[in-house]
């Protein structure tokens, strides 16, 4: 699934151009990815959702922002809102104003729904918003094995360690491995050395959100993955700006779907990841 966040368009351009290699082998550039449709074949069942938040996303209607060198402060204001004079809200500042209040003036970006409400961190025990219930409702009907959120705001494409059942914990580490490799070797990453990319010891840990609500709720193993931004480029350990080209961006897109493909094709999914005790 892509587009929690409305602004975030890295994770719903690689969805369209999945659905265009399944359907004809070839991304919407006419680049041939021959492991992707030989892998998805295999699967049981693939489930693709390219906006979850499509009140965020119609909020920002761009199709594209400009390239700004290492200036983030439009794509962050277009994520986080603001106040009328450009004042940013900023991350994760932005976490403080859920529900964000639509008579303030400010502009909301496009992290909330037309409630207000950061599906990230919905109140999932409580009253939850209709965009997190129709994922509920789905995860319960297809119990799925692995949930793909897909995030725009990382220097280079990276899962996250997600809040989730520790029995899922070698799993989560075995898909960090899988993915990090393939975008190492692809030249998608700070290096292209996969033992220091696709070390899971670099997983950023995340806060209980909706990843972790999910897993309690169905038993998936849910990670966000966060790409690199086309807007504007992080600093990489060397303090050189990471650009990537919309081309890499798409690249890194795909090659995630591929390998985390692959790992579950591989290691058969959850039934596989946590054996049950013989009796
Ligand atoms: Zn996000």
């Amino acid at each position: 699934m892509a587009g929690v966040h409305g602004a975030e368009f890295e994770g719903i351009v690689g969805m369209v151009n999945l659905i265009s290699v399944i359907e004809t082998g070839k991304d919407l550039r006419g680049k041939e990815w021959s492991e992707i449709s030989a892998v998805a074949a295999q699967l049981d069942r693939l489930i693709l959702i390219p906006i979850v938040n499509p009140d965020g996303r119609i909020r920002v209607p761009l199709r594209m922002e400009e390239y700004r060198g290492t200036d983030h402060t439009v794509a962050e204001y277009l994520n986080t809102g603001g106040k009328p004079d450009g004042t940013i809200t900023g991350w994760p500042q932005v976490k403080e104003f859920i529900p964000f209040d639509f008579t303030s003036g400010n502009f909301p970006g496009g992290y909330p729904n037309d409630a207000g409400i950061n599906i990230q961190h919905d109140d999932f025990f409580g009253k939850r918003q209709p965009e997190t219930q129709a994922l509920f409702n789905l995860t319960e009907r297809e119990r799925p094995d692995l949930i793909l959120n897909m995030h725009t705001g990382a220097t280079y494409m990276i899962i996250h360690r997600p809040f989730i059942e520790p029995a899922l914990n070698p799993a989560l580490e075995q898909l960090f491995r899988c993915v990090q490799t393939g975008l190492a070797l692809h030249g998608l990453q700070n290096t292209n050395d996969p033992k220091i990319e696709g070390d899971p010891g670099r997983a950023p840990l995340s806060v209980f959100n909706l990843d972790g609500a999910l897993n309690l709720h169905c038993g998936a193993l849910s990670v966000v993955v966060e790409s690199p931004c086309h807007g504007y480029s992080m600093k990489n350990s060397n303090g050189d700006a990471a650009m990537h080209t919309p081309e890499m961006l798409l690249d890194a897109q795909l090659i995630c779907h591929q390998e985390a493909m692959k790992f579950l094709v591989e290691t058969g999914g959850r039934s596989g990841w946590t054996p049950g005790r013989k009796p």
